[in-house]
Protein backbone atom coordinates (compact mmCIF):
# COMPACT_ATOMS: atom_id res chain seq x y z
CA UNK A 1 0.00 0.00 0.00
CA UNK A 2 1.26 3.44 -1.00
CA UNK A 3 0.14 6.95 0.01
CA UNK A 4 -1.39 7.42 -3.30
CA UNK A 5 -3.84 4.15 -3.21
CA UNK A 6 -5.38 5.54 -0.18
CA UNK A 7 -6.68 8.78 -2.52
CA UNK A 8 -5.21 11.69 -1.40
CA UNK A 9 -5.23 14.47 -3.45
CA UNK A 10 -1.46 15.68 -5.36
CA UNK A 11 -1.18 18.67 -3.24
CA UNK A 12 -1.14 16.41 0.68
CA UNK A 13 0.53 13.47 -1.35
CA UNK A 14 3.50 16.31 -2.25
CA UNK A 15 3.79 17.91 1.37
CA UNK A 16 4.08 13.76 2.55
CA UNK A 17 6.73 12.89 0.23
CA UNK A 18 8.30 16.19 1.57
CA UNK A 19 8.23 14.54 5.12
CA UNK A 20 10.60 11.68 3.41
CA UNK A 21 7.56 9.17 4.41
CA UNK A 22 7.44 6.49 1.71
CA UNK A 23 4.83 3.97 2.73
CA UNK A 24 1.71 5.13 5.33
CA UNK A 25 1.92 3.59 8.65
CA UNK A 26 -0.83 0.77 9.66
CA UNK A 27 -3.13 3.46 11.29
CA UNK A 28 -2.80 5.74 8.40
CA UNK A 29 -4.20 2.76 6.19
CA UNK A 30 -6.77 1.96 8.49
CA UNK A 31 -8.39 5.41 9.58
CA UNK A 32 -8.01 7.85 6.39
CA UNK A 33 -9.77 5.79 4.24
CA UNK A 34 -13.13 6.33 6.78
CA UNK A 35 -11.98 9.52 7.81
CA UNK A 36 -12.04 10.51 4.13
CA UNK A 37 -15.68 8.87 3.55
CA UNK A 38 -16.75 11.03 6.24
CA UNK A 39 -17.36 8.59 8.87
CA UNK A 40 -16.53 8.43 12.71
CA UNK A 41 -13.78 6.65 13.43
CA UNK A 42 -12.40 5.52 16.96
CA UNK A 43 -9.02 4.70 16.57
CA UNK A 44 -7.32 2.83 19.38
CA UNK A 45 -3.82 3.88 18.43
CA UNK A 46 -0.43 3.85 20.42
CA UNK A 47 1.37 7.42 20.43
CA UNK A 48 4.06 6.90 17.41
CA UNK A 49 2.04 5.13 15.38
CA UNK A 50 1.98 8.34 13.08
CA UNK A 51 -1.71 8.48 14.23
CA UNK A 52 -1.37 12.65 13.71
CA UNK A 53 -1.15 12.27 10.24
CA UNK A 54 -3.75 9.39 10.09
CA UNK A 55 -6.43 12.17 10.70
CA UNK A 56 -4.74 15.91 9.65
CA UNK A 57 -4.80 14.33 6.50
CA UNK A 58 -8.14 13.45 5.46
CA UNK A 59 -9.24 16.31 7.23
CA UNK A 60 -7.43 18.67 5.36
CA UNK A 61 -8.73 17.04 2.20
CA UNK A 62 -12.36 17.24 2.92
CA UNK A 63 -12.25 21.10 4.04
CA UNK A 64 -10.84 21.74 0.69
CA UNK A 65 -10.35 25.50 0.37
CA UNK A 66 -10.15 27.97 2.92
CA UNK A 67 -13.39 29.60 4.45
CA UNK A 68 -14.27 32.14 5.74
CA UNK A 69 -16.95 31.73 8.43
CA UNK A 70 -14.57 30.17 11.46
CA UNK A 71 -12.96 27.19 12.06
CA UNK A 72 -14.01 24.03 10.57
CA UNK A 73 -12.24 21.46 12.15
CA UNK A 74 -11.41 21.31 15.85
CA UNK A 75 -8.75 19.13 17.23
CA UNK A 76 -8.04 19.20 21.18
CA UNK A 77 -5.44 18.05 22.60
CA UNK A 78 -4.43 17.25 26.04
CA UNK A 79 -1.31 19.04 26.17
CA UNK A 80 0.21 22.70 24.57
CA UNK A 81 3.35 20.67 23.61
CA UNK A 82 0.86 18.26 21.86
CA UNK A 83 -1.57 21.13 20.48
CA UNK A 84 1.93 22.59 19.39
CA UNK A 85 2.89 19.62 17.09
CA UNK A 86 -0.26 18.27 15.77
CA UNK A 87 -0.27 22.37 14.36
CA UNK A 88 2.87 22.42 13.12
CA UNK A 89 1.66 19.08 11.16
CA UNK A 90 -1.37 20.43 9.98
CA UNK A 91 0.96 23.28 9.05
CA UNK A 92 2.90 21.06 7.32
CA UNK A 93 0.43 18.85 5.01
CA UNK A 94 -1.68 21.98 4.58
CA UNK A 95 1.39 23.70 2.93
CA UNK A 96 0.05 23.65 -0.76
CA UNK A 97 -3.26 24.08 0.28
CA UNK A 98 -4.47 27.73 1.37
CA UNK A 99 -6.18 26.32 4.33
CA UNK A 100 -5.41 28.26 7.44
CA UNK A 101 -4.71 26.76 11.07
CA UNK A 102 -4.20 27.95 14.60
CA UNK A 103 -3.28 26.88 17.99
CA UNK A 104 -4.37 28.02 21.27
CA UNK A 105 -3.60 27.23 24.33
CA UNK A 106 -2.65 27.95 28.29
CA UNK A 107 0.13 29.52 29.61
CA UNK A 108 1.00 32.04 27.23
CA UNK A 109 -0.83 35.16 26.46
CA UNK A 110 -4.41 35.40 24.50
CA UNK A 111 -4.19 38.05 22.99
CA UNK A 112 -2.27 36.69 20.18
CA UNK A 113 -4.53 33.81 19.94
CA UNK A 114 -7.48 36.08 19.58
CA UNK A 115 -5.75 38.52 16.93
CA UNK A 116 -4.66 34.80 15.01
CA UNK A 117 -8.27 33.57 15.30
CA UNK A 118 -9.55 37.02 14.00
CA UNK A 119 -7.41 36.78 10.80
CA UNK A 120 -8.95 33.45 9.90
CA UNK A 121 -8.59 29.83 10.81
CA UNK A 122 -9.98 26.67 8.82
CA UNK A 123 -8.34 23.71 11.41
CA UNK A 124 -8.18 25.15 15.25
CA UNK A 125 -5.80 22.67 17.19
CA UNK A 126 -5.88 23.28 21.49
CA UNK A 127 -6.47 22.64 24.63
CA UNK A 128 -9.29 22.65 26.51
CA UNK A 129 -9.21 25.41 29.28
CA UNK A 130 -8.36 28.31 26.93
CA UNK A 131 -10.59 26.84 24.38
CA UNK A 132 -13.13 27.34 26.71
CA UNK A 133 -11.84 30.91 28.06
CA UNK A 134 -11.67 32.42 24.55
CA UNK A 135 -15.40 30.90 23.35
CA UNK A 136 -16.54 32.37 26.76
CA UNK A 137 -15.22 35.68 25.68
CA UNK A 138 -17.09 35.33 22.47
CA UNK A 139 -13.48 35.42 20.61
CA UNK A 140 -14.35 32.30 19.29
CA UNK A 141 -17.37 30.52 17.61
CA UNK A 142 -17.42 26.62 17.40
CA UNK A 143 -21.03 27.28 15.44
CA UNK A 144 -19.38 26.10 12.09
CA UNK A 145 -17.03 23.18 13.42
CA UNK A 146 -17.32 20.04 10.75
CA UNK A 147 -14.75 17.72 12.35
CA UNK A 148 -14.07 17.54 15.46
CA UNK A 149 -11.13 15.49 16.77
CA UNK A 150 -10.57 14.03 20.38
CA UNK A 151 -6.73 13.24 20.66
CA UNK A 152 -5.01 11.88 23.39
CA UNK A 153 -8.66 11.09 24.96
CA UNK A 154 -7.65 8.64 27.62
CA UNK A 155 -4.97 11.34 28.72
CA UNK A 156 -7.53 13.94 28.68
CA UNK A 157 -9.55 12.08 30.89
CA UNK A 158 -7.01 11.30 33.19
CA UNK A 159 -5.92 15.03 33.56
CA UNK A 160 -9.35 16.04 34.26
CA UNK A 161 -10.88 17.43 31.37
CA UNK A 162 -13.90 15.43 31.00
CA UNK A 163 -16.20 18.55 31.91
CA UNK A 164 -14.48 20.47 29.85
CA UNK A 165 -14.48 17.65 26.48
CA UNK A 166 -18.82 17.94 27.79
CA UNK A 167 -18.77 21.66 27.36
CA UNK A 168 -16.86 21.98 24.21
CA UNK A 169 -19.08 19.35 22.62
CA UNK A 170 -22.71 20.99 23.55
CA UNK A 171 -21.11 23.98 21.43
CA UNK A 172 -20.95 22.25 18.40
CA UNK A 173 -23.29 22.12 15.59
CA UNK A 174 -24.89 18.13 16.20
CA UNK A 175 -24.58 17.42 12.31
CA UNK A 176 -20.32 16.50 12.14
CA UNK A 177 -17.47 14.37 12.26
CA UNK A 178 -15.88 13.07 15.09
CA UNK A 179 -12.87 11.09 15.72
CA UNK A 180 -11.23 9.82 18.56
CA UNK A 181 -7.24 8.72 19.33
CA UNK A 182 -6.92 6.65 22.44
CA UNK A 183 -3.72 4.61 23.26
CA UNK A 184 -5.82 2.64 25.72
CA UNK A 185 -9.44 1.48 26.53
CA UNK A 186 -11.19 1.90 29.72
CA UNK A 187 -14.69 2.14 30.90
CA UNK A 188 -14.18 5.65 30.64
CA UNK A 189 -13.17 5.86 27.24
CA UNK A 190 -16.38 3.74 26.22
CA UNK A 191 -18.53 6.00 27.69
CA UNK A 192 -16.99 8.91 26.38
CA UNK A 193 -16.95 7.95 22.64
CA UNK A 194 -20.84 6.68 23.32
CA UNK A 195 -21.55 9.99 23.96
CA UNK A 196 -19.38 11.38 20.87
CA UNK A 197 -19.18 8.90 17.96
CA UNK A 198 -21.98 8.23 15.98
CA UNK A 199 -22.01 4.61 14.43
CA UNK A 200 -17.76 5.04 14.36
CA UNK A 201 -15.74 3.03 12.17
CA UNK A 202 -13.38 1.11 14.59
CA UNK A 203 -9.79 0.79 13.94
CA UNK A 204 -7.25 -0.63 15.95
CA UNK A 205 -3.89 -1.34 14.85
CA UNK A 206 -1.69 -2.20 18.31
CA UNK A 207 -3.48 -4.57 20.75
CA UNK A 208 -4.96 -1.64 23.18
CA UNK A 209 -2.82 -1.12 26.55
CA UNK A 210 0.49 -2.86 24.97
CA UNK A 211 3.94 -1.51 24.18
CA UNK A 212 5.54 -1.26 20.94
CA UNK A 213 7.01 -4.20 20.05
CA UNK A 214 10.47 -2.33 18.92
CA UNK A 215 11.32 -0.95 22.51
CA UNK A 216 13.64 -2.63 24.10
CA UNK A 217 12.66 -3.04 28.15
CA UNK A 218 14.93 -3.68 31.18
CA UNK A 219 14.65 -2.30 34.71
CA UNK A 220 17.41 -2.33 37.36
CA UNK A 221 16.64 -3.08 41.15
CA UNK A 222 18.48 -0.90 43.18
CA UNK A 223 17.89 1.20 46.54
CA UNK A 224 16.20 4.83 45.72
CA UNK A 225 19.95 7.02 46.31
CA UNK A 226 21.67 5.37 44.27
CA UNK A 227 19.15 5.76 40.90
CA UNK A 228 21.66 9.14 40.09
CA UNK A 229 24.69 7.63 40.21
CA UNK A 230 23.69 4.95 38.19
CA UNK A 231 22.30 7.10 35.69
CA UNK A 232 25.02 9.39 35.47
CA UNK A 233 26.70 6.25 34.62
CA UNK A 234 24.41 4.15 32.02
CA UNK A 235 24.50 7.91 29.98
CA UNK A 236 28.20 8.46 29.92
CA UNK A 237 29.31 4.83 29.17
CA UNK A 238 26.54 3.80 26.87
CA UNK A 239 27.20 7.18 25.27
CA UNK A 240 23.93 7.93 25.26
CA UNK A 241 23.24 11.19 23.34
CA UNK A 242 19.57 11.95 23.84
CA UNK A 243 17.33 10.63 26.95
CA UNK A 244 14.14 11.19 28.16
CA UNK A 245 13.69 10.82 31.70
CA UNK A 246 10.39 10.59 33.82
CA UNK A 247 9.97 11.41 37.21
CA UNK A 248 6.89 11.92 39.24
CA UNK A 249 6.95 15.38 40.62
CA UNK A 250 8.11 18.48 39.56
CA UNK A 251 10.72 19.16 42.01
CA UNK A 252 12.12 15.64 41.44
CA UNK A 253 12.23 16.56 37.62
CA UNK A 254 13.94 20.03 38.74
CA UNK A 255 16.72 18.29 41.33
CA UNK A 256 17.45 15.53 39.05
CA UNK A 257 18.45 17.76 36.09
CA UNK A 258 20.11 19.82 38.60
CA UNK A 259 22.20 16.81 40.10
CA UNK A 260 22.64 15.60 36.04
CA UNK A 261 24.48 19.05 35.17
CA UNK A 262 26.35 18.55 37.99
CA UNK A 263 27.81 15.28 37.40
CA UNK A 264 28.35 16.85 33.64
CA UNK A 265 25.68 15.92 31.94
CA UNK A 266 23.81 18.83 30.06
CA UNK A 267 19.93 18.49 31.18
CA UNK A 268 16.94 20.24 31.49
CA UNK A 269 13.82 20.02 33.34
CA UNK A 270 10.12 19.98 31.32
CA UNK A 271 6.77 20.08 33.80
CA UNK A 272 3.63 22.15 34.27
CA UNK A 273 5.32 24.83 37.09
CA UNK A 274 7.98 25.74 34.24
CA UNK A 275 6.94 29.07 31.95
CA UNK A 276 5.83 27.99 28.18
CA UNK A 277 8.75 29.62 26.90
CA UNK A 278 10.91 27.67 29.35
CA UNK A 279 9.51 24.96 28.00
CA UNK A 280 9.91 25.81 24.83
CA UNK A 281 13.21 26.12 24.95
CA UNK A 282 13.98 23.12 26.67
CA UNK A 283 11.98 21.15 24.39
CA UNK A 284 14.26 22.75 21.41
CA UNK A 285 17.79 22.27 23.38
CA UNK A 286 16.40 18.64 23.84
CA UNK A 287 15.76 18.10 19.86
CA UNK A 288 18.86 19.97 18.49
CA UNK A 289 20.87 17.66 20.91
CA UNK A 290 21.95 20.55 22.87
CA UNK A 291 21.26 19.07 25.96
CA UNK A 292 21.54 15.28 26.38
CA UNK A 293 18.77 14.43 28.87
CA UNK A 294 15.36 16.06 29.51
CA UNK A 295 13.55 15.32 32.93
CA UNK A 296 9.98 14.95 32.41
CA UNK A 297 6.87 14.81 34.67
CA UNK A 298 3.82 12.70 33.22
CA UNK A 299 2.20 15.45 32.33
CA UNK A 300 4.11 17.77 30.16
CA UNK A 301 5.76 14.60 28.15
CA UNK A 302 2.67 13.55 27.19
CA UNK A 303 2.79 13.72 23.29
CA UNK A 304 6.10 14.95 22.70
CA UNK A 305 7.64 13.78 19.71
CA UNK A 306 11.08 13.40 19.15
CA UNK A 307 12.08 12.02 16.41
CA UNK A 308 14.10 8.94 16.93
CA UNK A 309 14.32 9.29 20.72
CA UNK A 310 16.93 6.28 21.67
CA UNK A 311 15.96 6.18 25.12
CA UNK A 312 13.57 6.51 27.89
CA UNK A 313 14.52 6.09 31.27
CA UNK A 314 11.79 5.57 34.05
CA UNK A 315 13.71 7.33 37.00
CA UNK A 316 10.94 6.80 38.89
CA UNK A 317 7.84 4.24 38.04
CA UNK A 318 4.53 5.73 37.68
CA UNK A 319 1.52 4.61 39.83
CA UNK A 320 -0.71 4.07 37.15
CA UNK A 321 0.72 1.28 34.84
CA UNK A 322 -1.05 2.60 32.00
CA UNK A 323 1.67 5.42 32.19
CA UNK A 324 4.39 3.41 31.88
CA UNK A 325 3.04 2.64 28.13
CA UNK A 326 2.87 6.44 27.40
CA UNK A 327 6.13 6.96 28.78
CA UNK A 328 8.13 4.34 26.82
CA UNK A 329 5.94 5.37 23.45
CA UNK A 330 8.49 7.78 23.38
CA UNK A 331 11.05 5.82 21.98
CA UNK A 332 10.83 3.16 19.03
CA UNK A 333 8.83 5.45 17.15
CA UNK A 334 7.15 5.01 13.38
CA UNK A 335 9.52 2.26 13.23
CA UNK A 336 12.53 3.02 14.15
CA UNK A 337 14.47 1.06 17.47
CA UNK A 338 14.43 1.93 21.17
CA UNK A 339 15.42 1.37 24.51
CA UNK A 340 13.53 2.04 27.70
CA UNK A 341 15.28 1.63 31.25
CA UNK A 342 13.60 1.53 34.26
CA UNK A 343 14.91 2.26 37.38
CA UNK A 344 13.31 0.78 40.38
CA UNK A 345 13.65 1.03 44.62
CA UNK A 346 12.29 -1.41 46.63
CA UNK A 347 8.99 0.67 47.30
CA UNK A 348 8.09 0.78 43.52
CA UNK A 349 7.89 -2.99 43.49
CA UNK A 350 4.21 -3.02 43.68
CA UNK A 351 4.30 -0.83 40.42
CA UNK A 352 6.17 -2.75 38.81
CA UNK A 353 4.10 -5.61 39.12
CA UNK A 354 0.91 -3.87 38.15
CA UNK A 355 2.85 -2.75 34.70
CA UNK A 356 3.86 -6.49 34.23
CA UNK A 357 0.36 -7.81 34.82
CA UNK A 358 -1.07 -5.06 31.92
CA UNK A 359 1.77 -5.61 29.49
CA UNK A 360 1.62 -9.61 29.84
CA UNK A 361 5.37 -10.00 29.12
CA UNK A 362 8.41 -9.81 31.98
CA UNK A 363 10.79 -6.84 32.22
CA UNK A 364 14.31 -8.22 32.45
CA UNK A 365 15.93 -6.97 35.48
CA UNK A 366 19.75 -6.72 34.30
CA UNK A 367 22.54 -7.05 37.01
CA UNK A 368 23.76 -3.80 38.17
CA UNK A 369 27.34 -2.34 36.36
CA UNK A 370 29.76 -1.39 38.72
CA UNK A 371 29.33 2.58 38.77
CA UNK A 372 30.07 5.04 41.81
CA UNK A 373 27.98 6.33 44.28
CA UNK A 374 28.29 8.89 46.72
CA UNK A 375 26.14 8.56 49.47
CA UNK A 376 25.06 11.28 51.10
CA UNK A 377 23.67 11.87 54.71
CA UNK A 378 20.10 12.02 54.45
CA UNK A 379 18.29 15.23 55.70
CA UNK A 380 20.88 16.94 53.88
CA UNK A 381 19.27 19.63 51.87
CA UNK A 382 16.66 17.50 49.43
CA UNK A 383 14.77 14.64 51.77
CA UNK A 384 13.05 17.74 53.34
CA UNK A 385 11.76 18.78 50.06
CA UNK A 386 11.63 15.05 48.75
CA UNK A 387 8.57 14.55 51.94
CA UNK A 388 6.86 17.88 50.87
CA UNK A 389 7.16 16.59 47.07
CA UNK A 390 3.65 15.53 45.54
CA UNK A 391 2.97 13.78 42.24
CA UNK A 392 2.43 16.37 39.26
CA UNK A 393 -1.09 14.46 38.95
CA UNK A 394 -2.13 12.95 42.00
CA UNK A 395 -4.00 9.84 41.50
CA UNK A 396 -4.10 6.84 43.85
CA UNK A 397 -1.10 6.46 45.89
CA UNK A 398 0.46 3.34 47.12
CA UNK A 399 2.40 3.95 50.45
CA UNK A 400 5.37 4.30 50.28
CA UNK A 401 7.44 4.35 53.34
CA UNK A 402 10.79 6.03 53.07
CA UNK A 403 12.87 5.45 56.06
CA UNK A 404 17.20 5.43 55.17
CA UNK A 405 18.52 3.00 56.45
CA UNK A 406 19.24 1.86 59.88
CA UNK A 407 23.46 2.99 59.35
CA UNK A 408 22.31 5.91 57.91
CA UNK A 409 19.66 7.64 60.00
CA UNK A 410 22.63 6.83 62.89
CA UNK A 411 25.04 8.62 60.96
CA UNK A 412 22.77 11.28 60.62
CA UNK A 413 21.47 11.35 64.75
CA UNK A 414 25.42 11.62 64.62
CA UNK A 415 25.70 14.64 62.08
CA UNK A 416 29.09 12.94 60.65
CA UNK A 417 29.26 12.83 56.94
CA UNK A 418 28.09 9.19 55.46
CA UNK A 419 31.09 7.33 54.01
CA UNK A 420 31.12 6.65 50.18
CA UNK A 421 31.19 3.64 48.67
CA UNK A 422 30.76 1.97 45.00
CA UNK A 423 27.25 0.25 44.83
CA UNK A 424 29.39 -3.06 45.95
CA UNK A 425 30.83 -1.55 49.41
CA UNK A 426 33.84 -0.45 48.52
CA UNK A 427 34.73 2.63 50.11
CA UNK A 428 35.48 5.54 47.58
CA UNK A 429 36.18 8.86 48.08
CA UNK A 430 33.44 11.65 48.91
CA UNK A 431 33.51 14.74 46.17
CA UNK A 432 33.83 17.90 47.53
CA UNK A 433 29.88 19.76 47.52
CA UNK A 434 27.93 15.85 48.12
CA UNK A 435 28.49 15.73 50.68
CA UNK A 436 29.06 18.83 52.55
CA UNK A 437 32.63 18.22 53.48
CA UNK A 438 36.01 17.99 51.83
CA UNK A 439 37.12 15.07 50.37
CA UNK A 440 38.84 12.86 52.04
CA UNK A 441 42.51 11.96 50.59
CA UNK A 442 41.79 7.67 49.82
CA UNK A 443 44.37 5.87 47.64
CA UNK A 444 41.96 2.66 47.14
CA UNK A 445 39.54 4.50 44.70
CA UNK A 446 40.14 5.98 41.02
CA UNK A 447 40.13 9.62 41.20
CA UNK A 448 36.96 10.62 38.90
CA UNK A 449 34.13 9.85 40.73
CA UNK A 450 30.37 11.76 39.98
CA UNK A 451 30.91 14.75 41.90
CA UNK A 452 34.15 15.76 40.18
CA UNK A 453 34.16 14.85 36.86
CA UNK A 454 35.38 15.33 33.17
CA UNK A 455 33.06 17.03 30.88
CA UNK A 456 31.98 14.93 28.35
CA UNK A 457 32.57 15.69 24.97
CA UNK A 458 28.52 16.84 24.60
CA UNK A 459 29.30 19.14 27.27
CA UNK A 460 30.16 22.04 25.15
CA UNK A 461 26.95 23.89 24.59
CA UNK A 462 25.91 26.78 22.42
CA UNK A 463 23.18 27.99 24.63
P1 LIG B 1 2.47 10.42 15.70
O1 LIG B 1 2.07 9.06 16.18
O2 LIG B 1 1.44 11.06 14.85
O3 LIG B 1 2.92 11.30 16.83
O4 LIG B 1 3.73 10.25 14.72
C1 LIG B 1 4.94 9.73 15.16
C2 LIG B 1 6.08 10.03 14.22
O5 LIG B 1 5.97 9.28 13.01
C3 LIG B 1 6.18 11.49 13.77
O6 LIG B 1 7.52 11.89 13.89
C4 LIG B 1 5.77 11.48 12.33
O7 LIG B 1 6.42 12.50 11.61
C5 LIG B 1 6.23 10.10 11.89
N1 LIG B 1 5.44 9.53 10.75
C6 LIG B 1 4.14 9.72 10.51
N2 LIG B 1 3.76 9.03 9.42
C7 LIG B 1 4.85 8.38 8.96
C8 LIG B 1 5.10 7.50 7.85
N3 LIG B 1 4.15 7.14 7.01
N4 LIG B 1 6.36 7.03 7.70
C9 LIG B 1 7.33 7.38 8.57
N5 LIG B 1 7.17 8.21 9.62
C10 LIG B 1 5.94 8.70 9.83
Amino acid sequence: MQFPDLGLKPELLAAVAEKGYTVPTPIQIAAIPPVLAGRDVLAGAQTGTGKTAGFVLPILQRLGVRAPQGPRALILTPTRELAAQVEESVRHYGKNTNLRSTVIFGGVSERPQIAALRTGCDVLVATPGRLLDLAQQQALSLAHVQVFVLDEADRMLDMGFIHAIKRIRAMLPKQRQNLMFSATYSDDIRRLAEGSLHDPVKVEVTPPNRTADKVEQVSYRLPKEHKRHLLAHLINEGNWHQVLIFTRTKHGANRLAEQLERAGIPAAPIHGNKSQNARVRALEDFKSNRIVALVATEVAARGLDIKELPHVVNYELPNVPEDYVHRIGRTARAGSTGKAVSLVSPDEAPFLKDIVKLLGVEIPSLPLPEFKIIETAPGAGHDRAERENRPEHRRTERPSAQHPPRGQRQRQRQGSAAPTRDHRGAKVRPAAGESGRAAAPSSSQPARSQGARRAPPWAKRGR
